[in-house]
């Protein structure tokens, strides 16, 4: 009697798709999952309004992660809000100008936690 008879042990592994041997299936590569997205009542924003070189003012939007946020979408919705031009940054979001109210208003209406 084989000791690992009727165990997992006992047959190599298959692909749960095709049930083929793993060594042999040929399925694709599943896509990734869908990120996580956290609510925005459960983020807070970090608004700050800065100066750059040769007096540039840029308001910045900080603690929303691009992980958890669309964050090009988030840029396009405040740069047609506030009628200003800016960037994604890494993890924060820079609109050209000192537009702190506006972009307050902007993210309090989408349900973030502003301060
Ligand atoms: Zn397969």
């Amino acid at each position: 009697m084989r000791l690992f008879a009727g165990t997992p042990f006992d047959r190599p592994p298959v692909c749960e798709r095709c049930g083929e041997r793993e060594e042999v299936c040929v399925c694709p590569p599943l896509p990734p999952p869908p990120p996580v997205r956290v609510a925005p009542e459960k983020q807070t924003a970090r608004l700050a309004v800065e100066k750059r070189k040769k007096g540039k003012v840029v308001t910045l939007v900080r603690g929303l992660s691009a992980a958890d946020n669309d964050l090009p979408a988030l840029l396009a919705r405040l740069k047609n809000a506030v009628g200003a031009g800016g960037a994604v940054k890494e993890d924060s979001i820079e609109i050209q100008g000192a537009q702190l109210e506006r972009v307050q208003a902007v993210l309090q209406e989408i349900g973030y936690r502003v301060r």
